[in-house]
């Protein structure tokens, strides 16, 4: 690699001297360490300090300024998961004129984005934390485009998927420990530091229990556009396959087993007349596992990493994940929450081991893979007695790691049940109706008038016209919602209307001020913003 980049011509010189006269160049978007991006020009890197180096002079230019702030905890998270400790990014501040006293700089000519990995042995924290972030953090900078380069700086060497890394970009991403050949003092003329979290929909539970975030941004539309560029870039068509429907049972093979996989097999084919196919990641390539998946109906998988394939899942398939014995699914729903988002347009569902004599435990394994014999015999026995794992914090939990740990007889009575009340008749891609989410405008021209009848007697007459955008779309239900509200008073009267006028008499008091709020609706789910309030008197 080292000859790759200086095969890269730059002008040694002239790099040299902007960097000592203008020194390091950042400007951040965000207000936060944990929703900031940086770009830099001139930022170095020291392989031995092994240190970012910030290099001040009369140009350089640091925004946000955040003196010792940028200390607590840091100036931007470089992985996409939010605020981990070992996840921070700073740097040191030299005068430039240090550079005459220091190695002489290598200069890293490609545009770089700089960043974390997280697990990269594992697929789910692969894709959910690392490549659809980088493949959002590239389309969001113009200049990170497919001659841009990736520095991996958390220290792991290539990792069991690097092959998928490399697809991001037409340049191989460097690790940091292939930063130290490149030289004592690497310049990044310009780069870019930390990832997008926009995409991210799980939080693995280092200050609360797992669960999907509290603020998703995401939907199935982004997630299948970059699924169509890594397809693209192995090579898988989509078109041009077989039409014959079939089910992936996405097996493992080193833990967390489904002892009775063949009979799985036999019967999912049987109940719903359709092939049965196993892969795993031990036994297939991996592009082999995405073109299968990326066809299949249905995807059963016990809980695991490898569910996170189910992103490649074409619309309409079903879901079917499966818990060992005494792990409670709503607790751990990081593929239920990707099958769910709003587009993805699969069903999902949910199996678990209720039967104690069907599960298979490993108490004398490793810590880590669940073994619990380094414990107290009080806490071993109070473990292998309980139902269930209580709701807990990532990551060693020794009670949820032997539970996640078991292998599992699956009941195939219980099981089929279960798919069968989702899964009506086939399952797979329906030709569905294809109804996109788009959302009303606000109405227009809306009025109002009152009129009073004696004493205690009124009535408020509103009307207004359909939102602009309505008149180029064909939605199957429109409807109005109404809020009125007396001035001052807290609450409100909601109607839900057909029409665009309606004389309201109910609850309505003659010399009395009412706030009237008026949205659209589009097919009962998709509300619009609700027009400017109007103020009524009566
Ligand atoms: N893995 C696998 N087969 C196995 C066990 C693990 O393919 O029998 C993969 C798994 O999909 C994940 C990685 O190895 O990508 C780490 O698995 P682990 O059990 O640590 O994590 P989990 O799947 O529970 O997230």
């Amino acid at each position: 690699q080292s000859q790759e980049i200086s095969q890269v011509r730059i002008d040694y010189h002239a790099a040299l001297q902007a960097l000592v006269e203008e020194g390091t160049r950042m400007v951040c978007t965000g207000r936060m360490h944990t929703d900031r991006i940086c770009r830099f020009e001139s930022l170095c890197y020291s392989t031995e300090a092994e240190e970012f180096v910030f290099f001040h002079s009369n140009a350089s230019i640091m925004l946000p300024n955040l003196g010792s702030r940028r200390f607590q905890p840091a100036l931007v998270d470089l992985s996409s998961v939010d605020d981990h400790n070992t996840q921070y990014f700073n740097f040191v501040e030299l005068p430039a004129a240090a550079l005459r006293f220091m190695p002489k700089p290598v200069f890293v000519p490609d545009v770089a984005l700089i960043m974390n990995r997280f697990n990269p042995d594992n697929l789910m924290h692969v894709f959910h934390d690392d490549l659809l972030p980088i493949f959002y953090t590239m389309q969001q900078f113009p200049d990170l485009g497919q001659e841009s380069r990736l520095f991996f700086m958390e220290g792991w060497n290539e990792g069991l998927h690097f092959d998928l890394y490399k697809s991001l970009s037409n340049k191989q991403p460097l690790l940091k420990e292939q930063l130290k050949t490149l030289g004592k003092l690497l310049c990044f003329t310009k780069s870019y530091v930390g990832l997008t979290k926009i995409t991210t929909w799980y939080q693995y539970g280092f200050v609360q229990p797992q669960g999907p975030k509290a603020n998703i941004l995401v939907s199935g539309n982004e997630i299948r556009q970059f699924t169509k560029f890594v397809m693209d870039k192995m090579n898988i068509s989509t078109e041009g396959s077989s039409n014959e429907e079939y089910i992936v049972l996405f097996s493992r093979t080193i833990n967390r087993l489904i002892v009775n996989e063949a009979e799985l097999i036999l019967a999912l084919a049987q109940e719903f007349q359709m092939k049965t196919i196993t892969v795993s990641l031990e036994d297939q390539p991996f592009a082999d596992i995405v073109r299968l998946i990326s066809n299949a109906s249905m995807l059963v998988s016990m809980h695991g990493a490898q569910l996170v394939m189910s992103l490649f899942l074409p619309r309409g398939a079903t879901v079917v994940e499966l818990f060992p014995y005494a792990i409670n699914p709503e607790h751990y729903t990081p593929y239920k929450t990707l099958a769910m988002l709003p587009g993805m347009d699969l069903s999902y569902i949910a199996w678990q081991n209720l039967e104690e004599a069907n599960t298979i435990t490993y108490p004398e394994r490793t810590w880590d893979q669940g073994g619990i014999l380094h414990l107290d015999a009080a806490e071993q026995e109070r473990i292998i007695k309980s139902k269930e794992v209580p709701r807990h914090l990532c990551c060693r939990n020794p009670e949820w790691l032997f539970r996640v740990y078991q292998d599992t007889k699956v009941d195939i009575t219980s099981l089929i049940e279960v798919i069968r009340l989702t899964v009506k008749s086939k399952p797979g891609p329906k030709k569905q109706k294809w109804t996109t989410g788009l959302y009303p405008g606000k109405v227009r021209g809306a009025k109002c008038q009152a009129s009073v009848q004696g004493a205690s007697e009124a009535k408020l007459t509103v009307a207004w016209q359909i939102p602009w955008n309505l008149k180029y779309l064909k939605v199957r239900d429109v409807k109005y919602e109404v809020w009125i509200q007396e001035q001052g008073e807290n609450t409100y009267m909601p109607y839900i209307l057909s029409q665009q006028n309606h004389t309201f008499v109910e609850n309505i008091k003659p010399f009395t001020s009412y706030l009237v709020w008026i949205r659209c609706i589009f097919n009962k789910t998709l509300l619009g913003p609700f027009a400017e309030v109007l103020v009524c008197s009566t």
